[in-house]
């Protein structure tokens, strides 16, 4: 009895420090970026990932009730044993459209698309070399070393770096390049160009990660490297359905073999259960909608924009203008915390303080979200409640 109450103490005393990171915050009602709550009432959101407000769009909406009448509620089991649905195979046709890919594979998140199409790519090949940069978010880190290849991370968005570690390598060495485009937690824009040059001069395979950019950036919403005409650049793109199109799940699109090889072996793909029908629905009318409606990029460009200037004259510092991810630096993270608290209590503010270690310490953000549904009225007043905060606590401006 006495190892069991220990193991629950320990565990429970690693857990009680890791929940202080967060804010409670249990929403209740209300439609993104308001939500009512019981401890505070009204708030309005600045930290979702709804960027471009389309998990309340009406056509998205209606795809999904439809979906739920014509199939019902679950998908009632794995893709490979009865959980495919004709709006999965539908959604994959369009994302591997949308890039201009041969074939796509549907997740039940972004994190179980990176975790399984990275432990495949890089996995099975032998004698795989892996190039990841230093900042690559979490779920890649975990299929990077789930696969079991070698690994050499260089510096983040250091393209010089990025060639010294590839001219390392015995040439004959299979090699596999990942990035992210916009950074998830910086906002910053990696150099796509410069990184497929390298890697088709080292012979390397390009991989992706686009899950900030989906729906946000490119003409028809394909991300960086569409934007920049780089899409055919990059072997496979990665993506998410959670962001820029207000659902929930993840894909990767790439030439055929190598989706054939995911669906084959990802462990992440076949031993889980589908994703609701209901779910895929909502996200084929995303990702449609996105491709010929440009009106929600506008808006949140525009949005950013405006937020990125009022940050600038006030002299509150963030790490970059490149996105519409808006990394407000504060750079302590008891600092990071009380302000985060202080916006939710003095003025229904609800956005997270990101700490250690999601982020180096001393670089604690406040990860600012503007959407394509926030008003520019609402910005300036979000504004507003942070340069009081700021100046209350003392924080440094730039
Ligand atoms: N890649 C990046 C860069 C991310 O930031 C995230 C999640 N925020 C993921 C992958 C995982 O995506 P999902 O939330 O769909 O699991």
């Amino acid at each position: 009895m006495s190892e069991y109450m220990d193991f629950f103490a320990r565990l429970g005393q690693e857990t009680a420090e890791r929940k202080r990171e967060f804010l409670e915050l249990g929403r209740i009602a209300g439609r993104f970026p308001s939500a009512d709550t019981a401890d505070h009432g009204e708030i309005s959101i600045w930290c979702s990932n709804d960027y471009l407000g389309m998990g309340q769009h009406p056509d998205v909406l209606a795809a999904m009730k439809r979906a739920v009448d014509e199939c019902g509620g679950g998908s009632g089991g794995s893709r490979n044993i009865g959980g495919t649905n004709h709006y999965h195979v539908a959604l994959e046709a369009e994302l591997a459209e949308l890039h201009g890919k041969e074939d796509a594979v549907l997740f039940t998140s972004g994190y179980a698309a990176n975790e399984g199409a990275l432990s495949v790519l890089a996995g099975r090949i032998d004698d795989c070399a892996v190039f990841s940069d230093q900042l690559n978010h979490a779920s890649i880190i975990d299929g990077l070393r789930h696969s079991g290849a070698q690994k050499f991370i260089y510096r983040h968005n250091d393209c010089a770096h990025l060639e010294k570690l590839l001219s390392g390598v015995d040439p004959q060495r299979p090699k596999l390049v990942v990035t992210e485009s916009v950074h998830s937690m910086r906002g910053d824009i990696a150099p796509l160009a410069e990184i497929a040059e390298i890697a088709e001069r080292y012979g390397a395979v390009t991989f992706v990660d686009e899950v900030h950019a989906v729906g946000m950036y490119g003409p028809e919403g394909a991300g960086i490297a569409a934007q920049e005409g780089l899409a055919p650049a990059f072997t496979v793109v990665m993506g998410t359905l959670a962001k820029g199109f207000g659902m929930t799940g993840g894909y990767v699109a790439g030439p055929a073999v190598l989706m054939d090889a995911v669906r084959a072996f990802a462990r992440s793909f076949i031993f889980t259960t589908a994703l609701p029908p209901a779910v895929a629905a909502g996200a084929l009318a995303a990702v449609r909608h996105l491709r010929g409606s440009r009106r929600e990029r506008e808006r949140l460009a525009a949005n950013a924009a405006v937020l990125h200037g009022l940050l600038r004259n006030r002299g509150i510092p963030f790490l970059s203008d490149e996105s519409h991810i808006v990394s407000v630096l504060v750079g302590e993270d008891r600092l990071c915390k009380a302000m985060s608290a202080l916006l939710l209590e003095r003025h229904g503010v609800y956005v997270q303080a990101v700490n250690a270690p999601s982020v180096p310490t001393g670089e604690e953000i406040l990860r600012v979200a503007p959407s394509a549904v926030h008003e520019a009225a609402d910005i300036r007043r979000f504004v507003e409640a942070l340069d009081g905060i700021w100046a209350e606590l003392g924080a440094p401006r730039g």
